[in-house]
Parts: structure tokens; sequence; C-alpha cells
């Protein structure tokens, strides 16, 4: 049973939701007032909207704009570094094959060929070697000189192709410091065209490493530096396990590859996290660096503010809601109670003019209008007819049959009058005990005594019993007057003049019609019966 009685419960509680919310929606004002609050709160969410987007474009944008700065730091920092080291690269390939200088005795030699930029921080040894790949000479005198680099993928490179005047290998392991390089070497031509050997520059990656940690760059973000071909030389923060791997296959590359510079958002191929990547391939050189910014650290710097946003809007529009709903809620209660107010007032004003025993119009109801239809048919020259009825011998009704009883009579003689008046014409009103009047505004006399009659019979025929010594049934006597009233006249006049006649009704023996024709208006009438 409870659950049944819930649902029902919920049921009515929807039910009388729905009424409410018609109510509000059929008043004016509360609908504006609806409406105001719907627009405000739409305009509300529709700027709270604005405002996230415009956070998030912010954040990326400026997120964009910091890649970029940082990458065009990096480029011409590498750009210089690797250029200078070339030049000297050039000078060794142009000394080796000079023939004043392959004379001179090996230290001589060493010291002509390699100038000091082999030195620097972060660039390791130069060796030349001939085109079978025996070394021939080191810039540090102490290097041994047994390895032969005719293995080497950059070697044969160099040497299968005579347009190729530098490579850059990927990363490896020196065979001379035992620490990860990658080499620069250039191609020696001899003076009749021929390949003559290579000359070879490691640069330490270290070096790499040392320049890309100086810089900050979010959690989750990364620079990475790449040979042409995809495979990753160096990475920052450092993941020795990624170095050597190549991106080649991934959908980064494929996008890399298709531009010199530009900006790009895609799905790391190391780690598969969503990122922003700044990329540039550096000029004149087979490298390609990236700076790679997490779309999770571009986020952070915009979420948590827009989650202020989100939760302002929100409190906001049910602020505003539970506002509009709450002026709402007082408008139709305010409506309500004016409206029953009204009614109220209205139905007071009309018990106040109404007789409470037989509902017909009480004497202020029939002083107020006699007074305001003889001012009017002054002024109109119409007749006015006023007709008394006279329940008779009813204090004698009264204590024969009881009050009760009496009562009914007196609502019996309300009914006779309705029948035969017609209300949109004339007024019928009690205006004592067993005492009615009819106040009939445009009719003339002849009119009125046929009404006057007409109630007069419908009482007979309703042969209400009365004592058999006033003639068995109740009867009644009515007295009328009919005039065109002086601008001078008073109300009191024609009743005087229909009293008159009722007391005439009343002497010639009760159950008569009497007007006072003897002092009507002797002007013809403008209607008749
Ligand atoms: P007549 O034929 O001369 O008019 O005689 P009557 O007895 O009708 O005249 P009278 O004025 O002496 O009596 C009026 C009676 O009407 C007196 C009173 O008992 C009765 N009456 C007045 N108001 C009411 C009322 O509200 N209810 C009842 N039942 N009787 C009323
Ligand atoms: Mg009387
Ligand atoms: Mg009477």
């Amino acid at each position: 049973m409870a659950p049944a009685a819930g649902r029902g419960g919920a049921g009515s509680m929807r039910v009388r939701w729905v009424y409410a919310a018609r109510a509000h929606l059929e008043d004016r004002a509360s609908r504006l007032i609806a409406i105001l609050g719907v627009s405000v709160t739409a305009g509300l969410c529709a700027l709270g909207f604005y405002l996230i987007c415009d956070l998030r474009d912010g954040a990326w944008h400026q997120a964009q704009q910091n890649a970029q700065n940082l990458l065009s730091l990096i480029e011409q920092s590498i750009s210089r570094n690797v250029e200078m080291y070339d030049l000297s690269l050039r000078a060794v390939a142009e000394g080796a094959t000079h023939p004043r200088i392959t004379e001179l005795d090996p230290e001589l030699r060493r010291l002509t060929l390699f100038d000091r930029s082999a030195t620097a921080s972060g660039l390791g040894m130069m060796i030349v070697a001939d085109e079978t790949g025996r070394i021939l000479i080191a810039s540090d005198p102490s290097a041994s000189l047994q390895a032969n680099l005719s293995e080497n993928p950059d070697f044969k490179a160099l040497k299968a192709d005579p347009a190729l005047t530098l490579a850059v290998s990927g990363p490896r392991i020196s065979r001379v410091s035992g620490t990860p390089i990658m080499a620069l070497s250039r191609r020696i031509t001899k003076p009749d065209g021929s390949f003559g050997g290579v000359v070879s520059g490691a640069i330490h990656l270290s070096y790499f490493r040392a320049l890309f940690e100086r810089l900050h760059i979010g959690r989750g973000s990364a620079i990475n530096l790449f040979q042409a071909d995809g495979t990753l030389i160096v990475r920052h923060p450092y993941q020795p396990q990624n170095v050597g791997r190549s991106i080649a296959g991934g959908a980064t590359y494929r996008q890399f590859k298709q531009a010199e510079r530009g900006v790009i958002v895609e799905r790391s191929a190391i780690d598969r996290q969503m990122r922003l990547y700044a990329f540039a391939h550096l000029a004149n050189l087979p490298l390609l660096v990236d700076v790679a910014v997490s779309a999770e650290s571009i986020r952070a710097t915009w979420w948590p503010r827009a989650q202020m946003v989100i939760a302002l809007t929100l409190g906001l529009s049910a602020a505003t809601l539970s506002l509009t709903l709450l002026l709402q809620r007082e408008i139709v209660r305010r409506a309500a109670a004016e409206a029953s107010s009204r009614a109220a007032t209205e139905e007071l004003a009309t018990l106040a003019l109404t007789d409470s025993l037989t509902g017909l119009a009480n004497r202020r109801r029939y002083d107020d209008f006699l007074a305001k239809e003889m001012r009017r048919s002054g002024r109109t020259r119409t007749p006015l007819s006023l007709i008394l009825i006279d329940a008779d011998r009813f204090k004698l009704y009264n204590d024969q049959f009881g009050h009760q009883r009496g009562d009914a009579v007196l609502k019996a003689v309300a009914a006779c009058l309705m029948q035969h008046v017609d209300p949109l014409e004339a007024l019928a009103c009690r205006v004592g005990g067993e005492e009615f009047a009819v106040i009939m505004p445009g009719a003339g006399a002849a009119e009125a005594r046929a009404i006057a009659e007409r109630i007069r019979r419908e009482m007979v025929v309703r042969q209400i019993p009365h004592a058999d010594e006033v003639g068995g049934a109740v009867t009644l006597s009515i007295g009328g007057a009919t005039r065109v009233p002086a601008l001078s006249d008073n109300p009191e006049t024609l009743f005087r003049e229909a009293d008159a006649a009722l007391y005439e009704a009343k002497r010639s023996g009760r159950n008569r019609v009497r007007f006072s024709e003897a002092l009507a208006d002797p002007r013809p009438l403008t209607r008749s019966a």
C-alpha cells in the first residue's frame, strides 16, 4: 500500500505544480517576470559560456606563443653552435687535401688543421678519415687511431652521394669518450673531385640536455630534437630509453614533414598524451626540433578559473530563477487576494442591498433606485410607475399559522413578483414587513395596472390557505401611482400617491388593485400595456 500512496502523493504534487505553473503563466505580470527571469538566466549562461571559451582560447593561444618563443630560442642556439662547428669542419675538409698541409709532420698538421672549436664545451673530438675509412688524424693527440669509419652510416652516405656535403649521425656512444654523442661529418673532396674521406666531429648529447634543461617547461611538456628521418636524438625531460627511437611511423611526424615550421595538436607517438607541438626544421641541417606542451598543463591554466566562472554563473542563475519564482508567487498571491477581496466587497455590496428572507431588493435599494429614476424621468419627461403591495390580514395569518409559515407566505409573494416583473425593466423590492413595491421606469398607468393585476391574481391562483373568516386564502391589496415627475418632485410624493391608492384598495374590501388615477398626468404616455 505504502508505495502506491507514495506514487499518488507524487502524482498529486505534480498536478498541483502544473496548476500553479499554469496560474502563474496566465497572469500577465507573472508571465512578464518569468520571461525576464528566464532571459536574464539565459544571458548569464551565455556570458558564462563566452567567458569560459575566452579563457580556454586565451590559454591555448598563450601556450602556443610560449612554445613558439621557446622553439625560436632553441633553434637559434643549436643552429649557431652547429654552424660554428660546421665551419671548423669545412676548414678541416679543405685543409685535409691541401698538399702543403699533408706534407707537414703529424704534430704541425694537427695544429694547422684543427682550431680551438673542438675544445668548446659540449663539442667532442674531430677526426679525419681517408676514403677507406682509416683514421688519419684526430684533434686529440691522445686518441687512438685504430678505428675504421667505413661502416658508419654517415660515412657510407657521404661516400655514395657526392652532392651530400654534411651528414648528421643518429645518437650513439662515442668510441673515444664512451658518452652519448651525435656526429657531424663532412665530405672531403680530392682535387680531382673524387671522394677523399670524411672529417667528422662529435657533439655531446649532454650539450643539448644542458641547453634544454635551462628552459622551464610545464609538467607533461617536452622538448625534442630529431634527426630529419624521425630518430629521436635528445628529449627533455630526459628519458634514456627513448633516445634513438623513431617516430617516423607516428601521426605527429607525418605532419612535421609537411611544413618547414608550424603548430599542431596531436597525440604523442611516444607516450600517447595529447600535446600542442610547435616544430621547426633547422635551416640547412637535417635536424628537427619541437616544443611539446601537454594539453593537460594548458588545461591547468584555465580550468580552475573556468570552474569559478561556472560556479558563479550557476549561483547567479539559481538566484535569478529563485527570485523570479518568489516574485511570481507573490504577484499571483496578491492578485488572488485582490480578486477575493473584490469578490467579497461585491458580495457585501449585493448583500447590503438585498433582503435576506426573499432575495428581493431591500428598502435601501428601493430608496436609491426610486430617487434615481425620479430624477431621470423628470429629465427625460417619461412616466414612472410605482406599485405598493401589501398582504391582507397578515397579522392574523401569523397569529393563526405561526411566524415561520408567515415567512413562507412572504417568500411566495416575492415569487409572484419575480414571476411577473421583468428585472430588466422594473425593480421588485420588499420595503417593510409584509409590504412590497415595484418601481417601473417608463411604464404608464395601464401597463403598471396590468402587472399589478397579474400579481394579485397570481396570489389568488396559488390559494395559500388563510383563516376562513378572511376568505380562506392569502390575498394581496395593491395600490399604484404613475407620474411624469416634475424636477421638483421627490420620491415621497409618488409613494404617498401609491400608498393612498393602497389604502383605497384596503378600504374597498382588499384583494384588489387601485390606482391614483385622479392625480395621474394627463399627457399621453410613451409606452402602453
Ligand atoms: P391589513 O390587511 O390591514 O394589512 O392587515 P395586516 O394584519 O396585514 O396589517 P398589520 O400591519 O396590522 O400587520 C402586519 C403584520 O405583518 C404584523 C407582523 O406580525 C407581520 N410581519 C411583519 N414582518 C414580518 C415578517 O418578517 N415575518 C412574518 N412572518 N410576519 C411579519
Ligand atoms: Mg401592512
Ligand atoms: Mg397587511
